[in-house]
């Protein structure tokens, strides 16, 4: 009876794999529709200095907008992106939409695109993000490029060549995600970010009575300024949480405390009535999402 329940068992397994793989396949083939059609389209979340309380930058955030599914949140299609190549296409246009925008907004206000461990393994990168900021006439400095720990876990010559030649064109380099990944204190010794962004979790319930999270904020925004780093808090939602990372020494706050991300055109008119930024929102429960 064990051995037939464990049979039993592999054939659940079994066919739970099929069906994600029969998904994935599904959205990899609308994916592809999408990227033709122009469903996908680019938000903007305001990122906040905690000195002036006015608006620095923008995140540029993905989004897709299926034809039946309706919106779609990146986390449920960038894997499927980089599992079939199709992240190259997307970052690309991804890089000259953001460029493109940037180029209407006021010239102290920057953008920050994520890029993926696969763009930043391709050798093209450095002419493509050239290219972008040329063909939008932008000030490279107005360009972030966002990058996780995982680019380091292969640690070769092609990553530090890497952050050289994007250093050289000019463009700004965060650390996205910083404290989820592999974390390994090494490379920051020479890889030439000028931004970690502390990852929401750490954000989240930092607020409550015994949470170590607090500590762990202080610490990174302290390292981050001996290293002449700025430091984004990502997730900030309530006002004791704004409260707390300003307290902290961060010097950029990023969350619905200010501002959702907004589509491109409401981000231009969240511009054009200035960049003062007024935080919004409860002291201390979080918003039901
Ligand atoms: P990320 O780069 O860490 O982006 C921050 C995420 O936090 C965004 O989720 C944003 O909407 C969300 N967020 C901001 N403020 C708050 C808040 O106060 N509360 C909560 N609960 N969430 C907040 P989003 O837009 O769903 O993006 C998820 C992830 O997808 C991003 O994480 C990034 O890793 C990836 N992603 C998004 N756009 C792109 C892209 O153009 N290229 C690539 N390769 N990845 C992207
Ligand atoms: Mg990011
Ligand atoms: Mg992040
Ligand atoms: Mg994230």
């Amino acid at each position: 009876a064990a051995k037939d329940a464990g049979r039993g068992r592999f054939h659940f397994y079994a066919e739970n794999l099929h069906a994600v793989a029969e998904a994935r396949a599904e959205v990899e083939k609308d994916l592809r529709k999408a990227i033709v059609q122009g469903e996908l389209q680019l938000f903007y979340q305001p990122v906040v200095s905690t000195a002036s309380e006015r608006i620095a930058g923008f995140e540029a955030l993905l989004r897709w907008n299926h034809p039946e599914k309706g919106w779609i949140p990146p986390d449920k299609f960038v894997s499927v992106a980089e599992d079939s190549g199709l992240i190259a296409q997307i970052g690309e246009w991804a890089l000259r939409t953001a460029c493109h925008h940037l180029a209407s907004w006021p010239a102290e206000v920057r953008c920050a695109v994520n890029v993926s461990p696969l763009q930043f393994a391709n050798r093209e990168l450095p002419a493509i993000v050239t290219s972008a900021i040329a063909q939008a006439g932008i000030d490279p400095s107005r360009l972030e490029l966002e990058i996780t720990e995982s680019v380091f876990l292969n640690d070769d010559e092609g990553t530090e060549a890497m952050f050289a030649a994007l250093k050289r064109i000019g463009v700004r380099l965060a650390l996205d995600d910083f404290g989820t990944g592999y974390s390994s204190l090494g490379y920051l010794k020479t890889a030439p970010f000028d931004k970690i962004k502390i990852d929401q979790s750490f954000v989240r319930g930092a607020t409550e009575p015994g949470s170590r999270n607090g500590a762990i904020i202080a610490s990174i925004t302290s390292l981050a300024q001996a290293l002449d780093m700025d430091t984004t808090a990502e997730g900030v939602e309530t006002l004791d949480e704004l409260d707390l990372v300003r307290m902290h020494g961060c010097s950029h706050v990023q969350g619905f405390i200010y501002d959702r991300p907004l589509d491109a055109a409401a981000a231009t008119e969240r511009l054009r009535t200035g960049l003062a930024a007024v935080a919004k929102g409860p002291r201390s429960s979080r918003a039901p999402r």
